[in-house]
Protein backbone atom coordinates (compact mmCIF):
# COMPACT_ATOMS: atom_id res chain seq x y z
CA UNK A 1 0.00 0.00 0.00
CA UNK A 2 1.39 3.47 -0.75
CA UNK A 3 1.63 5.62 1.99
CA UNK A 4 0.98 9.45 1.69
CA UNK A 5 4.75 10.31 2.61
CA UNK A 6 5.86 8.71 -0.67
CA UNK A 7 4.00 11.08 -2.42
CA UNK A 8 6.21 13.69 -1.45
CA UNK A 9 8.00 14.81 -4.06
CA UNK A 10 12.19 13.84 -3.97
CA UNK A 11 14.14 17.05 -3.92
CA UNK A 12 16.06 16.87 -6.83
CA UNK A 13 12.76 17.58 -9.06
CA UNK A 14 12.60 20.85 -7.22
CA UNK A 15 16.68 21.71 -7.77
CA UNK A 16 16.51 20.84 -11.15
CA UNK A 17 13.54 22.84 -11.88
CA UNK A 18 14.54 26.21 -14.15
CA UNK A 19 11.92 28.53 -11.65
CA UNK A 20 13.67 27.15 -8.45
CA UNK A 21 17.51 26.80 -10.12
CA UNK A 22 17.22 30.46 -11.24
CA UNK A 23 17.70 31.46 -7.98
CA UNK A 24 21.11 29.41 -7.35
CA UNK A 25 23.26 32.10 -8.79
CA UNK A 26 21.49 34.66 -6.34
CA UNK A 27 21.74 33.03 -3.10
CA UNK A 28 23.80 29.81 -3.63
CA UNK A 29 22.62 26.24 -4.02
CA UNK A 30 23.06 25.33 -0.50
CA UNK A 31 20.63 28.36 0.57
CA UNK A 32 18.00 27.06 -2.18
CA UNK A 33 18.09 23.19 -1.62
CA UNK A 34 17.71 23.78 2.13
CA UNK A 35 14.84 25.68 0.97
CA UNK A 36 13.39 22.99 -0.72
CA UNK A 37 14.25 20.53 2.07
CA UNK A 38 12.25 23.17 5.02
CA UNK A 39 9.18 22.95 2.57
CA UNK A 40 9.49 19.24 2.02
CA UNK A 41 10.30 18.01 5.75
CA UNK A 42 6.81 20.39 6.22
CA UNK A 43 5.07 18.42 3.59
CA UNK A 44 5.57 15.16 5.60
CA UNK A 45 4.91 16.27 8.93
CA UNK A 46 1.50 17.59 7.61
CA UNK A 47 1.29 13.84 5.99
CA UNK A 48 2.41 11.98 8.87
CA UNK A 49 -0.60 13.97 10.69
CA UNK A 50 -2.75 13.00 8.18
CA UNK A 51 -3.16 15.58 5.69
CA UNK A 52 -3.16 14.87 2.28
CA UNK A 53 0.35 15.58 0.24
CA UNK A 54 0.35 19.01 -1.67
CA UNK A 55 0.83 18.29 -5.71
CA UNK A 56 4.55 19.12 -7.00
CA UNK A 57 2.91 22.89 -8.56
CA UNK A 58 1.68 23.81 -4.98
CA UNK A 59 4.80 22.72 -3.20
CA UNK A 60 7.08 24.23 -6.23
CA UNK A 61 5.13 27.62 -5.56
CA UNK A 62 6.43 27.95 -2.00
CA UNK A 63 9.01 26.74 -2.70
CA UNK A 64 9.54 29.69 -4.92
CA UNK A 65 7.79 32.68 -2.40
CA UNK A 66 10.77 31.38 0.06
CA UNK A 67 13.43 32.06 -2.52
CA UNK A 68 11.84 35.56 -3.64
CA UNK A 69 11.43 36.15 0.49
CA UNK A 70 14.84 35.09 0.80
CA UNK A 71 16.56 37.08 -1.78
CA UNK A 72 14.35 40.07 -0.45
CA UNK A 73 16.47 39.73 2.99
CA UNK A 74 20.14 40.79 1.34
CA UNK A 75 21.67 43.78 0.46
CA UNK A 76 19.77 44.17 -3.15
CA UNK A 77 20.46 47.41 -5.91
CA UNK A 78 16.90 49.36 -6.01
CA UNK A 79 16.21 51.71 -8.44
CA UNK A 80 15.49 55.38 -6.83
CA UNK A 81 12.29 56.66 -8.66
CA UNK A 82 11.81 58.92 -5.60
CA UNK A 83 13.53 61.93 -6.94
CA UNK A 84 15.60 62.22 -3.62
CA UNK A 85 19.61 62.39 -4.64
CA UNK A 86 21.19 61.03 -0.93
CA UNK A 87 18.28 58.96 0.54
CA UNK A 88 19.70 57.52 3.71
CA UNK A 89 17.50 54.59 3.13
CA UNK A 90 18.94 53.85 -0.23
CA UNK A 91 22.52 54.28 0.71
CA UNK A 92 22.72 57.67 0.23
CA UNK A 93 25.24 58.99 -2.65
CA UNK A 94 26.44 56.17 -5.67
CA UNK A 95 29.79 56.09 -6.18
CA UNK A 96 31.68 57.37 -9.25
CA UNK A 97 32.94 54.30 -11.48
CA UNK A 98 36.20 55.13 -11.30
CA UNK A 99 36.33 55.32 -7.08
CA UNK A 100 34.45 52.12 -7.44
CA UNK A 101 37.37 50.77 -9.54
CA UNK A 102 39.99 51.75 -7.07
CA UNK A 103 38.20 49.96 -4.64
CA UNK A 104 37.76 47.10 -6.48
CA UNK A 105 41.51 47.05 -7.77
CA UNK A 106 42.93 47.37 -4.19
CA UNK A 107 40.41 45.23 -2.51
CA UNK A 108 41.11 42.43 -4.68
CA UNK A 109 45.27 42.02 -3.53
CA UNK A 110 47.39 43.25 -0.32
CA UNK A 111 48.15 47.19 -0.28
CA UNK A 112 50.82 49.48 1.23
CA UNK A 113 47.74 50.19 3.61
CA UNK A 114 49.88 50.33 6.49
CA UNK A 115 53.21 50.08 5.43
CA UNK A 116 55.74 52.81 4.24
CA UNK A 117 57.54 51.33 1.13
CA UNK A 118 60.53 53.59 1.68
CA UNK A 119 61.23 53.05 5.07
CA UNK A 120 60.42 48.93 4.54
CA UNK A 121 58.36 49.25 7.57
CA UNK A 122 54.82 50.06 9.29
CA UNK A 123 52.92 53.25 8.00
CA UNK A 124 50.01 55.15 8.26
CA UNK A 125 46.72 54.43 7.03
CA UNK A 126 45.71 58.22 6.88
CA UNK A 127 48.67 59.77 5.36
CA UNK A 128 48.25 59.06 1.65
CA UNK A 129 44.68 60.76 1.62
CA UNK A 130 45.60 63.84 3.56
CA UNK A 131 47.62 65.30 0.92
CA UNK A 132 44.07 65.34 -1.35
CA UNK A 133 42.15 66.55 1.45
CA UNK A 134 44.35 69.15 2.48
CA UNK A 135 44.67 70.15 -1.05
CA UNK A 136 41.17 70.83 -1.34
CA UNK A 137 40.15 72.18 2.23
CA UNK A 138 43.57 74.59 3.05
CA UNK A 139 43.17 72.63 6.17
CA UNK A 140 46.97 71.76 8.11
CA UNK A 141 45.63 68.13 8.92
CA UNK A 142 42.74 66.00 8.31
CA UNK A 143 41.70 62.70 9.72
CA UNK A 144 39.20 59.90 8.02
CA UNK A 145 36.73 57.96 10.12
CA UNK A 146 33.68 55.69 9.53
CA UNK A 147 31.51 58.31 9.42
CA UNK A 148 30.71 61.88 10.83
CA UNK A 149 29.18 60.88 13.91
CA UNK A 150 32.24 59.21 14.80
CA UNK A 151 34.13 62.07 13.76
CA UNK A 152 32.08 64.18 16.06
CA UNK A 153 32.36 61.49 19.17
CA UNK A 154 35.97 61.66 18.57
CA UNK A 155 36.52 65.30 18.23
CA UNK A 156 34.53 66.02 21.58
CA UNK A 157 36.08 62.79 23.68
CA UNK A 158 39.24 64.20 22.79
CA UNK A 159 39.27 67.34 24.22
CA UNK A 160 35.82 67.89 25.93
CA UNK A 161 36.01 64.45 28.23
CA UNK A 162 34.72 65.81 31.93
CA UNK A 163 34.40 69.33 30.85
CA UNK A 164 32.43 71.97 29.06
CA UNK A 165 30.88 71.66 25.63
CA UNK A 166 28.93 75.94 25.13
CA UNK A 167 26.86 75.18 21.95
CA UNK A 168 23.91 77.65 20.89
CA UNK A 169 20.41 76.66 21.86
CA UNK A 170 19.18 76.76 18.28
CA UNK A 171 21.78 74.51 16.99
CA UNK A 172 21.49 71.58 19.60
CA UNK A 173 20.25 69.10 16.30
CA UNK A 174 18.61 65.56 16.29
CA UNK A 175 19.45 64.48 12.56
CA UNK A 176 18.47 61.32 11.43
CA UNK A 177 18.85 57.95 12.32
CA UNK A 178 18.76 59.33 16.56
CA UNK A 179 21.79 61.21 16.73
CA UNK A 180 20.94 63.81 18.79
CA UNK A 181 24.25 66.16 19.38
CA UNK A 182 23.15 66.43 23.40
CA UNK A 183 23.01 62.14 23.52
CA UNK A 184 26.64 62.56 21.57
CA UNK A 185 28.04 64.95 23.92
CA UNK A 186 26.56 63.08 27.33
CA UNK A 187 28.56 59.47 25.77
CA UNK A 188 31.60 61.22 25.27
CA UNK A 189 31.68 62.59 28.78
CA UNK A 190 31.44 65.92 27.95
CA UNK A 191 29.41 68.55 30.18
CA UNK A 192 26.71 70.69 27.43
CA UNK A 193 26.57 74.31 28.31
CA UNK A 194 23.32 75.41 26.03
CA UNK A 195 23.24 79.15 25.54
CA UNK A 196 21.05 81.71 23.97
CA UNK A 197 17.11 81.33 23.03
CA UNK A 198 16.10 78.73 20.47
CA UNK A 199 15.89 81.62 17.43
CA UNK A 200 18.80 84.04 18.80
CA UNK A 201 22.51 83.45 20.38
CA UNK A 202 24.71 86.21 20.38
CA UNK A 203 28.85 86.25 20.51
CA UNK A 204 27.96 87.77 24.21
CA UNK A 205 26.00 84.20 25.14
CA UNK A 206 29.27 82.66 24.19
CA UNK A 207 31.32 84.63 26.19
CA UNK A 208 29.36 84.91 29.01
CA UNK A 209 29.19 81.07 29.06
CA UNK A 210 33.01 80.67 29.18
CA UNK A 211 35.18 79.67 32.31
CA UNK A 212 37.63 77.52 33.20
CA UNK A 213 36.11 74.38 32.57
CA UNK A 214 34.95 75.16 28.82
CA UNK A 215 36.79 73.20 26.23
CA UNK A 216 34.87 73.50 22.86
CA UNK A 217 32.43 76.55 21.51
CA UNK A 218 30.25 74.28 19.28
CA UNK A 219 28.78 74.86 16.19
CA UNK A 220 26.54 72.37 14.92
CA UNK A 221 24.65 73.14 10.78
CA UNK A 222 21.44 72.84 11.20
CA UNK A 223 21.05 70.44 8.06
CA UNK A 224 17.71 69.52 7.86
CA UNK A 225 15.68 71.81 9.13
CA UNK A 226 16.00 75.45 9.14
CA UNK A 227 14.27 78.40 11.53
CA UNK A 228 13.35 81.68 9.70
CA UNK A 229 12.39 84.89 10.54
CA UNK A 230 13.49 86.58 13.44
CA UNK A 231 16.95 84.80 14.13
CA UNK A 232 20.81 84.91 14.79
CA UNK A 233 23.28 82.81 15.10
CA UNK A 234 27.28 83.87 15.44
CA UNK A 235 29.04 82.83 11.86
CA UNK A 236 32.16 80.58 12.22
CA UNK A 237 34.51 84.25 11.70
CA UNK A 238 33.09 85.71 14.56
CA UNK A 239 33.05 82.41 17.01
CA UNK A 240 36.53 81.37 15.76
CA UNK A 241 37.91 84.75 17.08
CA UNK A 242 36.37 84.83 20.46
CA UNK A 243 37.13 81.16 20.60
CA UNK A 244 41.16 82.60 19.78
CA UNK A 245 40.58 85.14 22.51
CA UNK A 246 39.47 83.13 25.52
CA UNK A 247 41.96 80.04 23.89
CA UNK A 248 39.12 77.58 23.78
CA UNK A 249 38.54 75.21 20.85
CA UNK A 250 36.22 76.01 18.09
CA UNK A 251 34.67 72.98 16.27
CA UNK A 252 32.04 73.05 13.80
CA UNK A 253 29.98 69.90 12.85
CA UNK A 254 29.58 70.98 9.24
CA UNK A 255 27.73 67.54 8.13
CA UNK A 256 26.58 67.92 4.76
CA UNK A 257 30.35 68.57 3.78
CA UNK A 258 30.24 70.11 0.93
CA UNK A 259 33.52 70.97 -0.91
CA UNK A 260 32.94 73.01 -3.67
CA UNK A 261 30.75 75.71 -4.61
CA UNK A 262 27.01 74.05 -5.05
CA UNK A 263 26.06 77.05 -6.69
CA UNK A 264 27.11 76.04 -10.10
CA UNK A 265 24.82 73.18 -10.03
CA UNK A 266 21.93 75.28 -9.20
CA UNK A 267 21.69 74.32 -5.12
CA UNK A 268 21.69 77.27 -2.67
CA UNK A 269 24.63 78.28 -1.63
CA UNK A 270 26.13 76.04 1.27
CA UNK A 271 29.23 76.86 3.54
CA UNK A 272 32.46 74.84 2.08
CA UNK A 273 34.86 72.98 4.39
CA UNK A 274 37.62 75.65 2.81
CA UNK A 275 35.07 78.49 3.95
CA UNK A 276 34.90 77.00 7.26
CA UNK A 277 38.96 76.58 7.94
CA UNK A 278 39.26 80.65 6.03
CA UNK A 279 37.07 81.47 9.00
CA UNK A 280 39.40 80.09 11.17
CA UNK A 281 37.44 77.38 12.60
CA UNK A 282 40.18 75.00 14.46
CA UNK A 283 38.38 71.84 13.85
CA UNK A 284 35.44 70.65 11.13
CA UNK A 285 33.88 67.43 11.21
CA UNK A 286 31.88 66.62 7.83
CA UNK A 287 30.43 63.47 6.23
CA UNK A 288 31.80 61.93 2.86
CA UNK A 289 28.48 60.22 1.51
CA UNK A 290 26.42 63.77 1.52
CA UNK A 291 26.91 66.66 -0.59
CA UNK A 292 30.99 65.20 -1.12
CA UNK A 293 29.06 61.99 -2.92
CA UNK A 294 31.74 59.67 -1.55
CA UNK A 295 31.53 56.56 0.30
CA UNK A 296 30.62 56.47 4.18
CA UNK A 297 32.98 58.15 5.85
CA UNK A 298 33.83 61.40 8.29
CA UNK A 299 36.24 63.38 8.26
CA UNK A 300 37.59 65.88 10.15
CA UNK A 301 39.74 68.89 8.58
CA UNK A 302 41.82 71.17 10.88
CA UNK A 303 44.87 72.21 12.90
CA UNK A 304 48.06 70.26 12.69
CA UNK A 305 48.66 70.14 16.59
CA UNK A 306 44.81 69.03 17.65
CA UNK A 307 44.30 66.64 14.87
CA UNK A 308 48.13 65.17 16.17
CA UNK A 309 46.18 64.63 19.45
CA UNK A 310 43.06 63.29 18.04
CA UNK A 311 45.50 60.62 16.62
CA UNK A 312 46.77 59.27 19.85
CA UNK A 313 43.03 58.87 20.93
CA UNK A 314 42.80 55.05 21.58
CA UNK A 315 38.96 55.28 20.45
CA UNK A 316 40.32 56.21 16.83
CA UNK A 317 40.96 52.20 16.83
CA UNK A 318 37.38 51.55 17.02
CA UNK A 319 36.45 53.97 14.88
CA UNK A 320 38.74 53.11 11.49
CA UNK A 321 37.92 53.01 7.90
CA UNK A 322 39.13 50.47 5.81
CA UNK A 323 41.35 50.21 2.63
CA UNK A 324 37.94 49.97 0.49
CA UNK A 325 36.57 53.09 1.70
CA UNK A 326 40.29 54.94 1.81
CA UNK A 327 40.43 53.38 -1.72
CA UNK A 328 36.83 54.92 -2.65
CA UNK A 329 37.26 57.95 -1.44
CA UNK A 330 40.83 58.71 -2.70
CA UNK A 331 39.26 58.00 -6.02
CA UNK A 332 36.40 60.52 -5.31
CA UNK A 333 38.83 62.99 -4.28
CA UNK A 334 40.92 62.42 -7.34
CA UNK A 335 37.76 63.89 -9.92
CA UNK A 336 37.71 67.22 -7.43
CA UNK A 337 41.50 67.42 -8.05
CA UNK A 338 40.75 67.39 -11.77
CA UNK A 339 37.76 69.85 -12.09
CA UNK A 340 36.76 69.21 -15.35
CA UNK A 341 36.16 65.10 -14.10
CA UNK A 342 33.73 66.77 -11.22
CA UNK A 343 30.69 65.69 -13.23
CA UNK A 344 31.63 61.93 -12.83
CA UNK A 345 31.00 61.83 -9.40
CA UNK A 346 26.98 60.56 -9.64
CA UNK A 347 25.83 63.26 -7.31
CA UNK A 348 26.67 65.90 -9.52
CA UNK A 349 26.30 64.16 -12.85
CA UNK A 350 22.13 64.12 -11.44
CA UNK A 351 22.22 67.53 -10.30
CA UNK A 352 23.13 68.81 -13.61
CA UNK A 353 21.24 66.60 -15.94
CA UNK A 354 18.87 69.42 -17.79
CA UNK A 355 15.42 68.76 -16.64
CA UNK A 356 14.61 68.57 -20.70
CA UNK A 357 16.66 65.45 -21.07
CA UNK A 358 14.69 64.02 -17.84
CA UNK A 359 11.51 65.01 -19.86
CA UNK A 360 12.59 63.35 -23.03
CA UNK A 361 13.70 60.00 -21.37
CA UNK A 362 9.92 60.77 -19.99
CA UNK A 363 8.16 60.34 -23.23
CA UNK A 364 10.36 57.74 -24.44
CA UNK A 365 9.48 55.25 -21.40
CA UNK A 366 5.64 56.09 -21.96
CA UNK A 367 5.66 55.48 -25.87
CA UNK A 368 7.15 52.17 -24.63
CA UNK A 369 4.15 51.22 -22.28
CA UNK A 370 1.66 52.70 -24.72
CA UNK A 371 2.84 50.25 -27.11
CA UNK A 372 2.34 47.48 -24.99
CA UNK A 373 -1.51 48.45 -24.65
CA UNK A 374 -1.74 48.17 -20.80
CA UNK A 375 -4.88 49.58 -19.47
CA UNK A 376 -3.38 52.64 -17.47
CA UNK A 377 -2.88 56.18 -17.48
CA UNK A 378 0.48 56.55 -18.14
CA UNK A 379 1.89 60.38 -18.74
CA UNK A 380 5.19 62.08 -18.60
CA UNK A 381 5.23 65.28 -15.71
CA UNK A 382 7.25 67.32 -14.08
CA UNK A 383 8.16 67.23 -10.61
CA UNK A 384 10.24 68.59 -7.78
CA UNK A 385 13.48 66.34 -6.74
CA UNK A 386 15.51 66.99 -3.57
CA UNK A 387 18.84 66.45 -1.70
CA UNK A 388 17.82 64.55 0.65
CA UNK A 389 19.89 62.40 3.74
CA UNK A 390 19.62 65.52 5.75
CA UNK A 391 20.77 67.76 3.61
CA UNK A 392 19.61 71.26 2.21
CA UNK A 393 15.96 71.02 3.49
CA UNK A 394 15.09 73.89 1.15
CA UNK A 395 16.43 72.51 -2.53
CA UNK A 396 13.60 72.16 -4.82
CA UNK A 397 15.34 70.96 -7.88
CA UNK A 398 13.09 70.92 -11.16
CA UNK A 399 12.94 67.42 -12.50
CA UNK A 400 10.75 65.42 -14.41
CA UNK A 401 9.15 61.60 -14.26
CA UNK A 402 6.55 59.80 -14.91
CA UNK A 403 2.86 59.21 -13.47
CA UNK A 404 0.95 56.40 -13.85
CA UNK A 405 -2.46 55.72 -13.08
CA UNK A 406 -3.23 52.31 -13.28
CA UNK A 407 -7.08 51.03 -14.27
CA UNK A 408 -7.23 48.03 -11.83
CA UNK A 409 -5.73 49.02 -8.58
CA UNK A 410 -4.77 52.20 -6.74
CA UNK A 411 -1.85 54.06 -6.64
CA UNK A 412 -0.12 52.46 -2.99
CA UNK A 413 -0.90 48.92 -4.63
CA UNK A 414 0.99 49.91 -8.04
CA UNK A 415 3.75 51.42 -5.78
CA UNK A 416 4.03 47.58 -3.77
CA UNK A 417 4.00 45.38 -6.84
CA UNK A 418 6.89 47.54 -8.00
CA UNK A 419 8.69 47.16 -4.71
CA UNK A 420 8.03 43.45 -5.26
CA UNK A 421 9.85 43.53 -8.65
CA UNK A 422 13.81 42.55 -8.56
CA UNK A 423 15.31 44.83 -9.15
CA UNK A 424 12.79 47.09 -6.67
CA UNK A 425 11.77 50.26 -8.21
CA UNK A 426 10.60 52.62 -5.30
CA UNK A 427 8.30 55.89 -6.71
CA UNK A 428 6.37 58.35 -4.73
CA UNK A 429 2.33 58.41 -4.46
CA UNK A 430 0.94 61.89 -5.13
CA UNK A 431 -2.59 62.66 -5.88
CA UNK A 432 -4.00 59.00 -6.55
CA UNK A 433 -0.85 58.43 -8.99
CA UNK A 434 2.36 56.98 -8.74
CA UNK A 435 4.92 59.14 -9.82
CA UNK A 436 8.65 57.47 -10.66
CA UNK A 437 10.74 60.64 -11.21
CA UNK A 438 13.96 60.34 -13.50
CA UNK A 439 16.36 62.86 -11.91
CA UNK A 440 17.98 59.37 -9.77
CA UNK A 441 17.64 56.90 -12.06
CA UNK A 442 20.64 56.05 -14.23
CA UNK A 443 19.48 56.01 -17.92
CA UNK A 444 20.36 52.53 -17.99
CA UNK A 445 17.93 51.74 -15.96
CA UNK A 446 15.19 52.84 -18.31
CA UNK A 447 14.56 49.69 -19.94
CA UNK A 448 13.91 47.79 -16.56
CA UNK A 449 11.03 50.60 -15.22
CA UNK A 450 9.63 49.47 -19.09
CA UNK A 451 9.40 46.06 -18.10
CA UNK A 452 8.91 46.28 -14.68
CA UNK A 453 5.47 48.38 -15.25
CA UNK A 454 4.10 46.34 -18.07
CA UNK A 455 4.37 43.31 -15.63
CA UNK A 456 2.87 44.89 -12.48
CA UNK A 457 0.01 46.49 -14.60
CA UNK A 458 -0.87 43.48 -16.04
CA UNK A 459 -0.31 41.72 -12.30
CA UNK A 460 -4.43 41.22 -11.65
CA UNK A 461 -4.80 39.28 -14.92
CA UNK A 462 -1.71 37.27 -15.45
CA UNK A 463 0.67 37.61 -12.61
CA UNK A 464 -0.13 35.31 -9.57
CA UNK A 465 2.65 36.19 -7.09
CA UNK A 466 5.58 38.50 -6.40
CA UNK A 467 8.58 35.84 -7.52
CA UNK A 468 6.47 35.73 -11.31
CA UNK A 469 7.93 39.55 -11.56
C1 LIG B 1 24.55 63.95 8.64
C2 LIG B 1 25.11 64.69 9.79
C3 LIG B 1 25.83 64.01 10.78
C4 LIG B 1 26.03 62.52 10.75
O1 LIG B 1 26.76 62.13 9.66
P1 LIG B 1 27.02 60.57 9.38
O2 LIG B 1 28.12 60.58 8.39
O3 LIG B 1 25.73 60.03 8.89
O4 LIG B 1 27.43 59.97 10.68
C5 LIG B 1 26.31 64.73 11.85
N1 LIG B 1 26.10 66.06 11.93
C6 LIG B 1 25.44 66.75 10.99
C7 LIG B 1 25.27 68.22 11.13
C8 LIG B 1 24.91 66.08 9.88
O5 LIG B 1 24.25 66.75 8.94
Amino acid sequence: MKTPLREVPPVHRFTTDPGVAAFDGVLGRSAVRSCVQTVLDDARASARAGSPVAGFDILRADVLKRLAAAQGHGLIGVINGAGILLHTNFGRAPLAPSALAAAAALGAGYTNLEYDLDAGKRGSRYDRIDSQLRDLSGAQATLVVNNCAAAVLLVLDTFARDREVVVSRGQLIEIGGGFRLPDVLRKSGAKLVEVGATNKTYAYDYRNAWSERTALFMRSHPSNYRIEGFTAEVDAKALAALAKELEVISFEDLGSGALVELEQFGLLHEPTVAEEIAAGIDLVAVSGDKLLGGPQCGIIFGRADLLATIKRNPLLRALRVDKLILAALAGTLQLYLEPDRLDEVPFFTMLKTPVDALLQRAHAICAALREKEIGARIEPCKTEAATGGGTLPQARIPSAGIAVLASDCSADELAARLRAARPPIIGRVENAALIIDLRCVFPREDATIIDALARALVWGTTVKSPHDL
